[in-house]
């Protein structure tokens, strides 16, 4: 659906498919930059007849769905070093954006084996430290630096529009990741569909944790 083929020979196809590709805020529309997008809300989207408008609709809250969801912008992010990364953007989330990012130290210097919290001091060479969340003696060094994934939210992507100085191979770089994203967004789609098609919604009664607060006689 939002998957395009175009003429990796020729550069005037190629900007042709850039400058006409969809584009979306990054932020929200007073910060005016913008990035490559796909509009994924529900009205763009060609339903399958065998579903059911309330079905499309109440799926996009529900927690497997997201995840599903997250998982694919994740892979996509990893796959490209998270260099790129796509995000959801718009108030109701209608939009895959295209982003800038990278990764760099997260200043983490050990973690709990016990339950994963991080801490930013080193424990001693050959020495376990004790966790601040749990307590456990289980407190370890990362053996390689950890590092964390940013993104670049205010940073817009060829929003200029001005291709005239780019190589032929920059060129085709930049429809190939486009390109790309397009595909994560009929992955998307897709994902979305078959969701809606092989799960029905059931509603669980859930327990909150709450805290309360009592008196006690002195
Ligand atoms: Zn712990």
């Amino acid at each position: 659906m939002f998957y395009k083929e175009v003429n990796l020979k020729k550069r005037g196809e190629m900007i042709a498919f850039l400058k006409k590709h969809f584009r979306y805020h990054t932020m929200n529309s007073w910060n005016r930059s913008t990035s490559y997008a796909n509009n994924i809300k529900l009205y763009n989207i060609d339903m399958p007849v065998d579903i059911d408008q309330d079905r499309f609709w109440e799926m996009l809250g529900i927690i497997d769905w997201q995840e599903k969801l997250s998982d694919l912008l994740e892979d996509f992010g990893r796959s490209h070093n998270w260099l790129w990364q796509a995000g959801i953007n718009g108030r109701s989330g209608g939009y895959v954006v295209l982003y800038q990012g990278g990764i760099k130290p997260s200043g983490y210097k050990s973690y709990c084996t016990h339950c994963d919290q991080k801490n930013y001091q080193l424990v001693p060479e050959g020495q376990k430290g004790i966790c601040g969340r749990c307590n456990a003696k289980e407190r370890v060094n990362f053996k390689q630096p950890h590092m964390q994934v940013f993104t670049l939210p205010g940073k817009d992507v060829d929003m200029d529009g001005d291709f005239h100085g780019w190589e032929l191979f920059q060129l085709r770089d930049r429809v190939e990741l486009v390109q790309e994203f397009d595909m994560l967004c009929d992955s998307i789609v897709e994902a979305f569909i078959e969701t809606c098609r092989n799960y029905r919604i059931v509603e669980e009664e859930i327990l909150v944790p709450k805290t309360v607060k009592t008196l006690e006689p002195v």
